[in-house]
């Protein structure tokens, strides 16, 4: 690719609080040089005007679902538990096509609004198989944008993990989530390991991961043959850990501990350990995790979203957790704004309580959103800032825009106020996806057919699990939270939060 110079545009510097003029100097997909505006730049160097922009680094979504953007908007009042009641309905069904189009369209959202990575536990009824990871890999590479893909597996269906669930059901209904049963954890394990040994793409631009999807959801055995798989092959581990009081009271129903204490026990925690939301740590599942050098992917909109609680990130950042920022899938987010993901980051941490000095800053909150992100990811010291050394991962807002009108503080004016409708270029390993608001990559209208096909043919399909859902709702919405309704103490630093 040789070298690009981006020339004047105001460099955001997050840690330092600063957004000098100055000129980047790109070789390859890397950054080489930060200099002062009219630096020199090697014969032949593609030169890109950066003037009335503030370059930022690339938002990392530390945690979303690329098949979940075919479901965006598909429910109001759900608790997680009843998403997952849902799942059959909203994710049922999908070709391998729709698999590639449901992240493409995610992926394309969130370039749109300045995310260059995400970590994408990506998820495929009844098992996932290595066509299927494959065609979501391929979907964000297209897009030209970076990834973890990190297949969601267990071994036990939502009705088996959540004690008594499967004995308040009527028996039709019995018989209904029978045919819910997961496949057998041997059959599951050997689609992953293929696919992990055949990974098609680059690992720069789009790795996997593995996602035992819920700790209890999974087998002891099971969560242990997912490390030993991520230990393989070198990957990292992400699960959704004591995101919902039902997960967290029902962790100490079954293990007698915390999910974090079971954990590990189990000895999976590590630096290559992603807990998603956290909302129920209590102080030593936090430590354990500061210890192990693991990472949180707080998602405050849709813990919001699905009245999961507010996670504590003061405390988390206290207990040195690597602190990650992500939307969730659209199924429960309902959109792929970093921007918004950055900002809800903030305020929750300002509604815990009125100690102000225990609020996330802004500074904090983009740190999350950018170099926690890129350590989650894998890409420590190597994405997530913009200085030599880094990926040339970066994100030109327009100056010109209200948000950045007037130019007060660029770290507040980040998280506080752009929204993403400032985005007009998104460069991605030194290459333009975006370029004045002009997606490079990806023909949107042929995603705009494909996407009206698929939702035609899945409105239709899922019709009866949409049913199916709507038997369950009243069933799952009364027994999940009588089941949380007992006293869990969590320890917790500043205001007490009566649950
Ligand atoms: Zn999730």
């Amino acid at each position: 690719m040789g070298h690009t110079i981006l020339r004047g545009g105001r460099v955001l510097d997050i840690a330092a609080g600063t957004a000098d003029y100055g000129d980047i100097l790109i070789e390859d997909d890397t950054i080489r040089e930060i200099g002062p505006p009219g630096s020199a730049a090697p014969d032949g160097a593609t030169e890109i005007s950066a003037a009335g922009r503030l370059l930022h680094p690339g938002l990392v979504n530390a945690h979303t679902h690329g098949n979940g953007n075919l479901a965006k908007g598909m429910g109001d009042r759900w608790t997680l538990e009843l998403l997952l009641a849902a799942a059959p309905w909203i994710n049922g069904n999908r070709s391998t096509e729709d698999k590639y189009l449901s992240t493409q369209l995610g992926a394309v959202e969130m370039v749109l609004k300045g995310c260059t990575a995400c970590y994408d536990l990506s998820f495929e009824w009844p098992l996932p198989t290595a066509e299927g990871l494959a065609q979501a890999a391929q979907a964000y590479a297209d897009v030209g944008m970076r990834a973890v893909v990190a297949p969601m597996i267990a071994d036990r269906s939502f009705y088996e993990a959540i004690p008594g669930l499967h004995d308040a059901l009527p028996p039709p209904l019995k018989e209904s989530v029978a045919n819910l049963r997961l496949p057998p954890a041997d059959t599951t394990l050997a689609a992953i390991r293929s696919a992990l040994h055949d990974w098609p793409l680059d690992r720069e631009q789009v790795r996997p991961a593995v996602a035992p999807t819920i700790p209890h959801h999974c087998s002891d055995a099971f969560i242990l043959d997912c490390a030993q798989l991520a230990r393989d092959f070198d990957v990292g581990l992400h699960s959704h850990v004591a995101e919902s009081k039902v997960q967290a009271v029902t962790g100490i129903r079954l293990y007698g501990c915390t999910l974090t204490a079971h954990l590990d026990r189990l000895g999976v925690l590590g630096p290559h350990f992603t807990v998603a939301h956290g909302v129920w740590l209590d102080n030593e599942d936090m430590e354990r995790l500061g210890d192990h050098g693991a990472s949180v992917a707080h998602n405050p909109g849709s813990n919001m979203r699905l009245g999961s609680g507010l996670a504590d990130t003061r405390a988390m950042l206290e207990r040195r957790i690597n602190l990650g920022i992500g939307t969730d899938g659209a199924n429960c987010a309902d959109n792929q704004n970093m921007y918004e993901a950055m900002r809800l980051a903030s305020f929750v941490s300002k509604v815990r309580g009125p100690d102000w000095q225990r609020w996330l800053t802004t500074r904090e909150a983009a740190l999350a959103a950018t170099e926690g992100g890129a350590r989650a990811l894998g890409f420590r010291d190597r994405m997530g800032r913009l200085a030599p050394g880094y990926k040339a991962d970066i994100v030109m807002l327009d100056l010109d825009h209200p948000n950045w009108l007037p130019f007060n503080d660029p770290v507040n004016q980040l998280v506080h106020t752009e929204d993403g409708t400032a985005v007009a270029s998104v460069m991605i390993g030194g290459r333009l996806v975006v370029d004045n608001r002009r997606l490079l990559t990806v023909d949107l209208d042929r995603l705009r057919a494909g996407v009206a096909a698929a939702h035609e043919r899945l409105v239709a399909v899922n019709a009866d699990s949409q049913r199916l859902y709507e038997t369950l709702e009243p069933i799952v919405g009364s027994y999940c939270p009588g089941l949380a309704r007992v006293p869990y103490h969590v320890h917790r630093y500043g205001a007490q939060i009566d649950w």
